[in-house]
């Protein structure tokens, strides 16, 4: 039976996420975003309803939930805002995840309480200055030193959400920790918390979206940590990201169907007050097709993202839907912010309206975790090309 209704708590949940979107992060998030400033307020409200404990158990702290309602959450913030929408994705798909996923049970009790509260933030860091895409390239290197107490970690992370505001707690890391048998590179995750010393923060880039969230480089250098600061087994690092990855793109393609919607919401009430050669711009079916064919790519894309998370939770293989919902939804928010910015004509290029700042974060939803152009190797190679 093929049913996309949301039952009564999905929709419960939506709705509470809608309202406070609308009311609390959109009329002030537009003046964070031009100062560059991270809102620790509206992320602290987000933790007290929480958000980033949706798909985490209610023992670990979180709301008991699952995956299709922090996609749910998502979807609603970014149709306001994207930078308030990857917080809270990248602090519970890359954060939090991983660790409610692999780590052992006094990791799960010693990090997911204060990461599921909001008050503090975790981040992975898998990136590295040189290279993202192929994660087998990574460079940072972890050892165990003489005595077998400690991992001694050197390298550098880049482009790392989360990793560098006054509540980020842990950064899960990805490192080379030895050679495998068949003579390639052993990679794991391991715990890295704030503050650590040997764990240098770079300041914050400067961006061209998402310029309310946090993004940094990240420095190791003779970096400290207790063995059991292992994530998981050793050696399974890869395959570890490898699986957040696939969760994590189905949360990037419900963020990108909201900056979609969000783009139809606005162009909606701007077409019906907007007037040229004496009529609304509405009235113009050049106007009007436009946003039919947005319309027409939130819907495809929301369907695809829920048939993804669907197959998710029902524990079946989704690595294909959900390459293909990120693919599908990113192309979706590229082409509705280029439209609503060109029908809000010269507003859409002023930072009073959001379809600008819609316009400026939809790029890097077709590079975060995983650029199109690996979407479509994963789906190329779901299909059996070698
Ligand atoms: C704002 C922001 C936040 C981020 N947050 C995080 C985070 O929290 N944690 C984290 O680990 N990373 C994070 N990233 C990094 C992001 O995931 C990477 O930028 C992304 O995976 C691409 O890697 P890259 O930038 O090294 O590009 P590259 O891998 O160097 O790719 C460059 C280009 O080459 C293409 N390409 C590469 N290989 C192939 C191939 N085999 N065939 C065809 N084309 C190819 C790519 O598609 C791309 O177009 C973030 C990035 C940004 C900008």
């Amino acid at each position: 039976m093929i049913d996309f209704r949301l039952d009564d708590e999905y929709e419960a949940l939506r709705k509470t996420v809608h309202d406070f979107a609308q009311s609390e992060v959109k009329p002030v998030i537009g003046d964070f975003y031009i100062r560059e400033e991270f809102p620790y307020e509206i992320v602290a409200k987000m933790g007290e309803m929480g958000l980033f404990g949706l798909p985490v158990a209610e023992e670990y702290g979180g709301m008991g939930g699952d995956y299709f309602a922090l996609c749910l959450a998502l979807e609603e913030l970014a149709r306001v805002d994207s930078s308030v929408a990857v917080t809270v994705e990248a602090g519970v798909s890359l954060g939090a995840m991983p660790i409610y996923r692999f780590g052992t049970e006094e990791q799960k009790r010693r990090w997911l309480p204060s990461l599921c509260t909001g008050e503090a933030l975790g981040a992975f860091g898998l990136t590295e200055p040189g290279g993202g895409s192929d994660a087998g390239a990574t460079k940072t290197r972890a050892t165990v030193d003489g005595d077998g107490a400690e991992w001694v970690i050197n390298g550098s992370k880049s482009f790392i959400t989360n990793s560098g505001t006054d509540i980020t707690g842990v950064v899960t890391v990805t490192a080379v920790t030895g050679t495998k048998p068949d003579g390639g590179k052993e990679i794991s995750a391991i715990l890295v918390p704030a503050g650590t010393p040997g764990f240098t923060v770079a300041p914050k880039y400067s961006k061209v979206g998402w310029n309310a969230s946090d993004t940094h480089e990240l420095a190791f250098d003779d970096c400290r940590v207790p063995v059991e600061n292992l994530l998981g087994e050793r050696g399974r690092g890869y395959a570890q990201f490898l699986r957040i990855l696939d969760e994590g793109r189905v949360a990037i393609a419900a963020l990108s169907v909201g900056l979609a919607q969000g783009c139809v919401d606005e162009c909606l009430q701007y077409v019906g007050e907007r007037e040229a050669f004496g009529n609304k711009i509405g009235a113009y079916q050049a106007i009007q097709f436009k946003i039919a064919d947005m319309e027409a790519r939130v819907h495809s894309a929301r369907l695809a993202y829920y048939q993804a998370a669907a197959k998710m939770l029902r524990g079946e293989p989704f690595k294909k839907e959900a390459a293909i919902a990120k693919l599908a939804s990113s192309n979706a928010a590229m082409d509705n912010a280029r439209d609503a910015t060109q029908i809000f004509g010269g507003y859409g290029f002023m930072n009073e309206f959001p379809v600008g700042r819609f316009y400026r974060d939809a790029k890097i939803l077709e590079v975060g975790e995983g650029t199109s152009e690996v979407q479509r190797m994963l789906i190329a190679r779901e299909l059996g090309l070698k």
